[in-house]
């Protein structure tokens, strides 16, 4: 249960004052409709108005607050010609210019004759001082309502920054304060203000400097946000190893059967990956690693072996897959080497139905099934194991931890679990992903791969690549065609990949699939089956191109837009091609008007196909903020880090963690008390529901 502090976090914006249906949406989109999500929103700059100077000592191009006296109303003479607005004070002139005015309501504001403060940006023209379209104009009674240090925000269309401000000062006076939750000792040490001082200096900063992220409020917000995601970490990690783990240890006689029958020799890195892998079963700890791989990069042959090693030592193995498509991937890469070997391997989908079902849950749990592939399907109450040893998770941060710990909970007597990801995360981030994961990496290709032949091409010569396309596609080629992003609006992307869609129809016929994240699984599942058997020969998608699916006949990857994806997002996509023997190509197709980072990022895709690099690239480039196009990489969202400026606080945040786990984990003390508050508030409550769960 949520901690009682916190309703009022959690409560609707709909009831904080001004805030109507519309605003709501429009913050709802921005930012999330609750009020923890609007004080979580920071500025990301501040209008200094701070400038007080007389007329004639205004300095062209800052932005001043003046005192003035109205003089005279100048209104246009013509439709496009301004209003103006003539005013001064004792050094001079200053005249204010407004486009498209309604007289009533600048006779109202600035009355003749009157005083007013006045705040914008001086301009000089034709020798004279101007503002054109102020953006304060009050009375010197109201002076409080023209903030002399204005916080700007990143805003969303049909939201003010007014509007905005606004709510985000209701939100502050709704709000508690909450226990602390750092170590006193900490806290003096950085001289950190509370949690909610921080949240409302940051607000209402002081100056520039209150937002730097070396600021105390910037540091205590970003501390808080690792201690939530290592804390959460922590806890997950002490649930998994509690059930004791065990021994795994095989004779080895299996896995050998295994590497001899395959053509080639493991690359120096898969042996390594293998090795400490085994190491771990062969300890009596329980493993938790995750195996961190590029596409292609050959984690498939090491998790046959790794399941091999553990059906040596006597016990079933699971390999659990985010959809059908990847499952059946799997299995046919598997199923064949395994079953030479003596192995016997079954697959589970939510396909599987009815009597094969029955048949298979009976064979399972007599332990006539030595390694299950699967699905979700996997997890579901009535799959039961004679005895299960091994999970191991592909692309584990599709699934939840509940999830991960219900496959868990099957085996009766302790469990090694394996993640895989095709996601490269720097090494600086491992440690912020992944908590005390063991990791290890594949980082070299294996031998024969075909660089992939990557190019940067203008937007403007879009047609030419299209039939370009057209003719490879008549010679046989498969492609896919990705379709640009559109910021903040699902249906325009959708709207762009049906337009390239219809063209490449009217291009090529029937020979033309579309996948879009509006599809359900299955109808994509149909699609990219299609791509895979050929009976499509270009796919047309927005971004929701499995990772991991193989299709090695696909030699052509084209990205329109590629400057307004992230460099993670676009080595992924890249990583579709170049997977069988013919030569592949990427175009990033790219607008071209784009800015300094983008074309960094364009010339950093064409330099390396090395997902490690590209990645420390990335984190480089963006520095700190959103990294990694957080959502793809499953990397938990952070609001308040920034990886750069913030990275000692993240070993800081992980030993802290540690300590917590070990000597408080049922978090009842009353520091653990205080920190249920921060795993809600930041919403790393998993750790939470666990420690409820048992
Ligand atoms: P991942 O799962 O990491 O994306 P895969 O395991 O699917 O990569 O491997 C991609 C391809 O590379 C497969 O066809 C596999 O047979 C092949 N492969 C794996 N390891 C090697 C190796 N050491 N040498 C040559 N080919 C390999
Ligand atoms: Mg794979």
């Amino acid at each position: 249960m949520r901690p009682e502090a916190l309703f009022d976090y959690f409560a609707d914006i709909e009831r904080l004052p001004g805030i109507g249906k519309r605003n709501r949406q429009a913050i709802e989109r921005l930012a999330g409709a609750r009020t923890r999500d609007l004080l979580f929103h920071l500025p990301s700059g501040l209008v200094d108005r701070r400038y007080r100077p007389k007329v004639q000592e205004a300095a062209p191009g800052s932005i001043a607050t003046l005192e003035v006296e109205v003089v005279e109303h100048r209104p246009a003479h013509n439709k496009r010609a301004p209003y103006k607005v003539i005013c001064r004070d004792d050094t001079g002139e200053l005249t204010l210019v407004f486009f498209h005015a309604r007289a009533d309501y600048l006779r109202k504001m600035l009355p003749e004759g009157e005083t007013r403060l006045i705040s914008g940006k001086i301009e000089h023209f034709q020798g004279s001082a101007q503002i054109t379209h102020p953006d304060y104009m009050v009375p010197p009674e109201s002076a409080d309502e023209l903030p002399l240090l204005e916080t700007v925000y990143p805003l969303t269309a049909g939201l003010s920054g007014k509007v905005l401000r606004k709510a985000i000062s209701a939100a502050l006076d709704t709000v508690p304060d909450l226990p602390e939750w750092q170590l006193p000792d900490v806290v003096k040490r950085e001289g950190w203000p509370d949690f909610l001082s921080a949240v409302r200096h940051l607000h209402n900063p002081s100056g520039p400097e209150t937002l730097a992220p070396k600021s105390p409020e910037r540091r205590r917000l970003a501390a808080d946000e690792l201690l939530a995601t290592q804390l959460a970490l922590a806890i997950v990690r002490d649930r998994t190893q509690k059930k004791r783990g065990r021994a795994l240890r095989g004779k080895g006689h299996i896995r050998a059967h295994i590497i001899g029958s395959i053509p080639y020799s493991l690359t120096g890195d898969q042996e390594k990956a293998l090795e400490e892998i085994i190491t771990d079963l062969e300890s009596g700890r329980a493993m938790l690693r995750l195996m961190q791989g590029d596409v292609g990069s050959g984690k498939t042959i090491v998790a046959l072996l790794v399941m091999a090693a553990a059906v040596e030592a006597g016990v079933q193995a699971a390999m659990l897959a985010p959809t059908e498509i990847l499952a059946n991937q799997h299995l046919e890469t598997i199923a064949p080497l395994a079953e030479k070997a003596g192995l016997r391997v079954a697959k589970l989908t939510g396909r599987t139905k009815g009597k094969p079902r029955k048949e298979l849950l009976a064979a399972l749990a007599a332990g006539e099934i030595d390694i299950l592939v699967g699905t979700h399907a996997i997890i579901q109450d009535d799959v039961a194991f004679n005895d299960l040893g091994l999970a191991i998770i592909d692309e584990q941060h599709r699934f939840g931890v509940q999830q991960r710990l219900a496959l868990a909970a099957k085996a009766t007597a302790g469990i090694d679990v394996l993640g895989m990801t095709a996601t490269p995360i720097p090494r600086t981030l491992t440690l912020t992903a992944y908590g005390d994961m063991d990791v290890s990496r594949i980082q070299e290709k294996p031998p024969g791969r075909q660089p992939v032949d990557t190019r940067v091409v203008s937007l403007d010569r879009i047609g030419e690549v299209a039939n370009g396309i057209a003719r490879a596609v008549q010679a046989g080629q498969r492609a896919y065609w990705v379709c640009p992003l559109v910021e903040e609006s699902e249906k325009l992307d959708l709207a762009a990949a049906e337009d390239r869609f219809r063209a490449f129809q009217q291009m090529l016929g029937p020979s033309v699939g579309l996948v879009h994240g509006k599809m359900k699984g299955p109808e994509k599942d149909a699609v990219m089956e299609k791509f895979q058997t050929g009976e499509i020969s270009v796919l047309v998608s927005t971004t929701v191109i499995e990772v991991g699916v193989n299709v090695p006949e696909a030699t052509i990857m084209v990205i329109e837009h590629a400057e307004r994806f992230g460099l993670a997002q676009l080595h992924q996509l890249r990583g579709r091609v170049g997977r069988g023997a013919g030569k592949s190509s990427c175009i990033l197709l790219r607008s071209n008007e784009i800015g300094e980072v983008a074309r960094a990022r364009l010339k950093t895709m064409r330099e390396s196909e090395d997902g490690f690099l590209i990645a420390e690239e990335d984190l480089k480039l963006r520095g700190g903020g959103e990294i990694l196009g957080t959502k793809q990489s499953g990397l938990p969202e952070f609001k308040m880090v920034d990886f750069l400026e913030h990275a000692d606080l993240i070993e800081l945040a992980r030993d802290d963690a540690r300590l917590i786990v070990n000597k408080d984990p049922e978090l009842r003390s009353e520091r653990g008390q205080a920190l249920r508050h921060l795993l809600y508030l930041f919403e790393r409550d998993e750790g939470v529901r666990l420690m409820q769960s048992g």
